[in-house]
């Protein structure tokens, strides 16, 4: 669905349509339930001392048992299975996503490129995969690139010496030992890292043709790496097996991510605020104020209003709005028309970090805006 609005700068700048567009792409391919060629499962389990999760990607030849392989694989590692049970206690989950403060909302990874068989195209690769997950704009993790680094990644058994927490979370290509792995990501379940792996005895590509595709591998990893275990729905990312490249976020990898980090800047109104809605009249529910885009994915400031009449949805009805900031001259104002769940979300382009607040100048609905300037408490950004 795409929500368009209009909005222009009324003093001294020029803005742009926005066009937010969710695209669902029509993968949905089940596993075949005789593989002819060889499959590819991930599988989890967690150290001894249980302080560590791994994750691995296991290739199983046509006719092996994947449960064989799969603890084969695990035991390499120095890790047994976990039930789902315990994985939903022992999890990684990044606490700084949940402290209230929005400007430490991210996690850096550094990438080593040592070794990379695609002549460089991993890391490209890797941050695509950093925008995919930050991309999701009902939640509010982030991916951060860090540096280039020559670090061999301290939780990956591989390399020299203990496993250890050394706070970096890194990714490296890497012998690993089982040359059935295709991939490991490490993390821990008290210390927040995450650290990755990928084997480079595998034939790595990156244009899309093959199943070892890097993207495919990181896009799953760094669903491990900020917390996500695997998913029942086979058409997700999360899902513990497949056979083909896939690049996209799916619907069920969106929720996933949205429930372990809800969008901090998008608040659940205060019902003792809120007035009580008048019937005959509508009047605008919330304003509420999200960061999106760039490689960050703090580049736009985006505003939602939503409109509502008798407690239902207002749609096509036309909004104009007025945006200012409290340390800038500029001020903003802009018009669109909600959309089927009464709400039109307008975007600020490369908006600066200032604090803003929006004024509702109209609202053409029928029944009549109350026009009731709703409660908004502004928006800083940092
Ligand atoms: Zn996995």
């Amino acid at each position: 669905m795409a929500k368009k609005a209009i909005i222009t700068g009324f003093i001294a700048s020029l803005l742009f349509v926005s066009l937010i567009a969710y695209s669902l792409p029509a993968f949905a391919q089940g596993p075949d339930l005789t593989p002819a060629k060889p499959e590819i499962i991930s599988v989890s389990g967690i150290t001894p001392k249980k302080d560590m999760i791994v994750h691995i990607l296991v290739l199983v030849q046509p006719g092996a048992d994947r449960n064989e392989a799969a603890v084969a694989a695990l035991a390499q590692q120095g890790a047994r299975p976990f039930t789902s049970d315990e994985f939903s206690t022992i999890a990684l989950y990044w606490d700084q996503f949940g402290d209230n403060d929005p400007g430490n909302d991210k996690v850096i990874q550094n990438y080593n490129p040592k070794n990379d068989p695609t002549n460089g195209a991993g890391f490209t690769a890797l941050t695509n995969t950093h925008t995919s997950w930050n991309n999701v704009t009902t939640s509010s993790f982030t991916f951060e690139y860090g540096e280039d680094t020559r670090r061999c990644p301290s939780l990956v058994k591989e390399c020299r010496g203990d496993q250890t927490f050394d706070g970096n979370n890194d990714v490296a290509w890497l012998k690993l030992n089982s040359p059935t792995t295709l991939a490991v990501t490490w993390s821990g379940t008290l210390i927040d890292e995450a650290d990755i792996a990928l084997n480079t005895d595998f034939n790595w590509e990156t244009d899309g043709t093959n199943d070892f595709d890097v993207e495919t591998v990181f896009l799953h990893e760094n669903g491990h790496a900020l917390g996500l275990g695997h998913s029942i729905d086979f058409s997700a990312v999360m899902f513990p097996s497949y056979q083909e490249v896939n690049r996209v976020l799916q619907q069920d990898d969106i929720y996933g991510v949205s429930f372990l980090y809800p969008a901090t800047n998008n608040p659940e109104p205060d019902p003792e605020l809120d007035p009580e809605p008048t019937p005959g009249v509508s009047s605008v529910q919330q304003i509420v104020y999200v960061l999106a885009g760039g490689k960050n994915n703090d580049k736009h400031l985006l505003v939602t209003i939503h409109v509502v009449a008798d407690e239902s949805d207002l749609s096509g009805v036309d909004v104009s709005i007025s945006l200012s900031s409290d340390s800038s001259r500029k001020g903003w104002s802009g018009s669109g028309t909600t959309e089927g769940d009464g709400t039109v979300t307008f975007q600020l382009k490369n908006a600066r970090s200032l604090c803003y607040t929006t004024i509702v100048n109209s609202v053409s609905s029928d029944p009549s805006w109350d026009g009731a300037q709703p409660q908004d408490d502004g928006y800083c950004k940092p």
